[in-house]
């Protein structure tokens, strides 16, 4: 069994909902390896910033966060003719990974690990109160006693419907 811990430059687009984590940007992977029957099974971490808008107030929101993953890299399935082929398991709908002779791809992997764990809906801070939905201030700034006075009550509402002056006639 061995263990590893290696920085990989983010790939392009690792996106899911409006969080993403920038082209380029570190990867930190912790992976164990570990040899058995059918391949090596790699089983990890995978720590990364991401960025996005806050669902609430779209103020920008940068937050590290980690995905783990488990997955079987099996042995080339070799055919009758000694040629070996990439089958997708159409079983489960999961991508069966394959060794490359000695190595393994791991871009794949940590693209899956990260991008499963991005928050679809990220928040600027748990409780943040988002936008007033009159006028748009971010309710954070303007106070918890912001607000636009009481709403019409309904019945002065139906009133002046029958006075004719609801404007849109
Ligand atoms: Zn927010
Ligand atoms: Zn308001």
């Amino acid at each position: 069994m061995r263990t590893a811990t290696r920085v990989v430059p983010a790939p392009g687009s690792l996106a899911a909902g409006t969080s993403a984590i920038p082209e380029g940007s570190e990867i930190e992977l912790d992976f164990r390896l570990e040899a058995v029957m059918e391949g090596v099974l790699v089983t990890g971490t995978a720590e990364a910033r991401y960025e996005g808008e806050c669902a609430r107030c779209l103020d920008p929101v940068s937050r590290s966060f980690e995905g783990s993953y488990q997955e079987l890299f099996r042995y080339p399935e070799e055919d009758a003719y000694g040629r070996t082929e990439d089958v997708p398991d159409e079983e489960d709908g999961e991508e069966d990974y394959y060794l490359e002779g000695d190595l393994l791809d791991l871009e794949q992997v940590v693209r899956d690990a990260t991008v499963l764990a991005l928050p679809l809906s990220p928040l600027c801070r748990d409780d943040c109160p988002g936008l007033c939905v009159e006028c748009g201030v971010k309710l954070a700034e303007a106070g918890a006693d912001h607000g636009h006075g009481e709403r019409v009550d309904p019945r002065w509402e139906a009133l002046r419907k029958l006075g004719g002056l609801s404007g849109d006639a």
